[in-house]
């Protein structure tokens, strides 16, 4: 059994829906969904709006902190590097896992762990 988180959506208690109102019979409010899995904004959202009302609120203060884009970025061969496999249905075969520069066209095979892992990249 997994955890139950609460959505991070600052207003999601507001949302009048029959699943957030919860409590004693007598004593029931709108309260904030919570689950084992939520789908959206890496499983921190219950719904869309949820993201989109925390995007909303938090956005400027996020740009502020992590920084902001103030010039134009270029794609060039050092950073066209993107995943990608091929798909093999036959059961004994696993899929073939490659970088694929999008500017060289240029393939190399990679390892599903290495397809896996978000930090691997050939991107400078
Ligand atoms: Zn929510």
């Amino acid at each position: 059994m997994s955890e139950l988180k609460y959505c991070q959506g600052p207003d999601c208690h507001t949302y009048s829906t029959k699943d957030r109102l919860k409590g004693s019979k007598d004593n029931k409010t709108y309260q904030t969904r919570r689950r084992s899995h939520m789908y959206y904004g890496r499983g921190n959202f219950c719904d869309r709006r949820c993201m989109e009302d925390w995007i909303a609120q938090y956005i400027e203060q996020g740009l502020d902190h992590f920084g902001r884009t103030t010039q134009a970025k270029h794609l060039t061969e050092e950073n066209a590097w993107i995943k990608d496999y091929d798909w093999r249905g036959n059961a004994d075969e696993s899929h073939r896992h490659f970088f694929y520069n999008s500017i060289t066209k240029e393939q190399r095979p990679i390892t599903r762990e290495q397809y896996e892992d978000r930090n691997y990249t050939l991107n400078t």
